[in-house]
């Protein structure tokens, strides 16, 4: 697709719009745009690389619990954090997970598809995408954009 200059905090308050019924009362969302808003990519794949992130960990925390989404900026890198307060992943399932059809959900309910097109849709802007561990031991999904993306 297109890429333009995208405004990050715009397109998550779309993903979250988007995805509300998902997240219900159960789930707080906190923001914290630090970062430069803007990064260089297509539109509609940013959405994608989110929205399935976000999917994730609202579905992480059946129970609900908090959602924090920030943004942040290196000299030549734009972040973007999603972090939950589910169960977290363990180590040893860290790479397997951006695999395609690596799903833990019961048949029917999970693809196994969602990371594996974020991972290659960041991968085709040049950026990275990976998974540490959230303070208290959810997950948390870290998205780098390079500046100048190639
Ligand atoms: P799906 O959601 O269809 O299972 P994904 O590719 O989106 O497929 O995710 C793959 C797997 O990664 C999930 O089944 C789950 O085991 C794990 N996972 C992804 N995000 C989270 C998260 N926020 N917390 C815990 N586990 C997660
Ligand atoms: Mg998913």
């Amino acid at each position: 697709g297109e890429r333009s200059l995208v405004n990050v905090p715009e397109a998550i308050e779309t993903v979250l719009a988007l995805i509300q019924h998902k997240l219900g009362v159960r789930i707080e969302v906190v923001r914290d745009f630090a970062g430069r808003p803007e990064v260089h990519c297509t539109p509609a794949l940013l959405n994608q690389v989110v929205m399935n992130i976000l999917g994730n960990a609202a579905d992480a925390m059946p129970e609900g619990g908090t959602i924090r989404v920030s943004t942040q900026s290196t000299d030549d890198t734009d972040l973007i954090r999603i972090s939950d307060t589910g169960p977290g992943i363990p180590e040893t399932l860290r790479e397997k997970i951006f695999e395609p059809f690596f799903t833990t959900k019961p048949v029917g309910s999970g693809t196994g598809l969602g990371l594996a097109i974020a991972y290659s849709v960041v991968q085709a802007h040049s950026g990275s995408l990976t998974v540490e561990s959230a303070p208290g031991g959810g997950a948390c999904f870290v998205i780098g954009i390079p500046r100048q993306a190639a």
